[in-house]
């Protein structure tokens, strides 16, 4: 039986992630009441930071980008001395070698085999003759890159990354990374590094020292435990047509709502809603993809591996797509004299990564990581896994119109406002899900005072 509270905070925010708690911490500020809903037993979602056997690591390489002055002082006044500026370049590996990510044309023409160098070379200037469609991420990795470069380190990475070929992708997947490759920048890219240091995420960032989730943590403190209800999973979304009267929790605890954040993923939210959305609202949500992320994180007995802040690992051997060593982020992630190693298994729940045993998901990824040459297996002296769930939303072709189809049909709920990555179904950055949290509760505020 569906046993009905009554609510006397006026919000509800779904999903205590970097977005819902970037909104809860914005009205708090203006003093608009409010509850965070989690499922988890710690906020934070997909931002957080796990301790195991004395090591940390985060759920997944992150870094706080320094793209947003505002966003930036308020992530420092959250974590004071707590936030350092790091210097670690980011890295390709190719054939037991580094290359620069994102990746350089000095780089590729001086450290490449000849007949690579020189296939890249005709590729590239065929491609910028090339007619063909920029409409799909292969068609604008090969006008940027030229096929066999291409190929080489981004497609077979991104095919990996988001499990669709990659003509079925939207341009939008390669973020900022790919953007601006025009012939100018192409050409002062062989000449100087001006480009790849002005316009990519990569290089210099913030980062708390004891990981990510400090940010998180920051923020929860700040709202407050008993503004935020953990353990607790959604289940039910109940509306008369224009507004959400009631949010039911675990099947049998009923809400009565004023104002509704949303930041779970658009997917669920549709799927949850009673009475049942539209037909074609109802497939459209059903057909946008969430790709996870297995985590296989390795203690060795080490000081360092190298001195990386992330590792792209593009060739179709590993099953991983990237791995990091959290001690180049900050040292105390690993007990004194040790480092770690954290590889990303990109998957969906269907697949063997995500499915499999943790005895048979690490030993594989072991043997990988291994065969790389960057860590000894006799120096591993312990492993874990981790699983994040609907780490990135996959930006195929037709996503922008199944998704602004979503939207259309949402805006008439006037009491509800949605937000986050999965939320609004965005390739989104932390700095840029703080703004988001901030400018919807700035909305919700407005509505409840009129
Ligand atoms: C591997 C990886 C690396 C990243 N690296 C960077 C980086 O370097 N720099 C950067 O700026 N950003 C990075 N990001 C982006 C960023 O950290 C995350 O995307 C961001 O944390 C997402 O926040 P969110 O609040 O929008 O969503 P989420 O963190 O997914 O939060 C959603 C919350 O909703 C909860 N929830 C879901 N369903 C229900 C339900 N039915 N009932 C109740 N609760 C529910 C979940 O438990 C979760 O806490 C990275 C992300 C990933 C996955």
């Amino acid at each position: 039986m569906v046993k009905t509270t009554t609510c006397e905070k006026k919000v509800l925010i779904l999903g205590g992630g970097v977005s819902g708690l970037s909104a809860a911490y914005h009205l708090k500020l203006g003093e608009v009441p409010f509850t965070v809903i989690d499922a988890l037993d710690e906020p934070g979602g997909n931002c957080r930071t796990i301790q195991r056997d004395g090591f940390m690591f985060d759920t997944g390489a992150h870094r706080i980008h320094d793209k947003d002055k505002e966003i930036t002082r308020q992530v420092k006044s959250l974590l004071g001395e707590h936030l350092k500026r790091i210097n670690a370049p980011s890295k390709i590996f190719d054939n037991g070698r580094f290359l620069s990510f994102p990746l350089e044309f000095q780089d590729v023409f001086s450290r490449m085999d000849k007949g690579f160098t020189i296939r890249a070379g005709i590729d590239l200037l065929k491609s910028r003759n090339r007619k063909g469609s920029r409409d799909d991420f292969e068609g604008f990795a090969v006008h940027s890159y030229g096929r066999s470069m291409a190929e080489r380190f981004l497609l077979n990475y991104s095919r990996k990354l988001w499990g669709v070929p990659c003509h079925t992708l939207s341009p939008d997947v390669s973020g900022e990374r790919l953007k601006s490759m025009t012939l100018i920048t192409l050409l002062q890219n062989f000449i100087s590094r001006r480009y790849a240091e002005s316009a990519h995420y990569e290089g210099e960032f913030y980062y708390p020292d004891r990981g990510i989730g400090q940010l998180s943590e920051a923020m929860a403190r700040f709202i407050g435990s008993g503004n935020i209800r953990l353990n607790s999973r959604v289940t039910g979304i109940f509306h008369d047509g224009k507004r959400i009267e009631r949010i039911v929790m675990d099947g049998h605890e009923s809400f009565g709502v004023d104002q509704v954040i949303s930041t779970l993923a658009i997917a669920d939210f549709i799927a949850m809603m009673r009475p049942v959305p539209p037909q074609d609202i109802v497939n459209k949500a059903k057909s946008l993809k969430f790709r996870n992320i297995r985590l296989a994180v390795f203690f060795i007995r080490a000081e360092r591996i190298n001195d990386a802040a992330t590792m792209y690992f593009p060739a179709d051997r590993f099953i991983f797509s990237r791995g990091y060593e959290p001690k180049n982020r900050s040292r105390s992630m690993s007990p004194q004299g040790m480092t770690s190693f954290v590889a990303e298994v990109p998957c969906f729940e269907q697949e063997w990564a995500w499915s499999a045993d943790h005895t048979d998901f690490l030993s594989r990824v072991r043997e990988q990581v291994v065969e790389t040459g960057l860590v000894r297996d006799e120096d591993i002296i312990g492993c874990t896994d981790e699983r994040v769930v609907n780490a990135y939303p996959v930006l195929e072709k037709d996503y922008k119109d199944n998704v602004s189809s979503i939207f259309e049909y949402l805006s008439r709920f006037e009491n509800l406002e949605v937000s986050g990555r999965i939320g609004l179904f965005k390739y989104l950055w932390i700095h840029n899900l703080l703004r988001e949290g901030q400018d919807t509760a700035r909305r919700v505020a407005e509505k409840i005072s009129t």
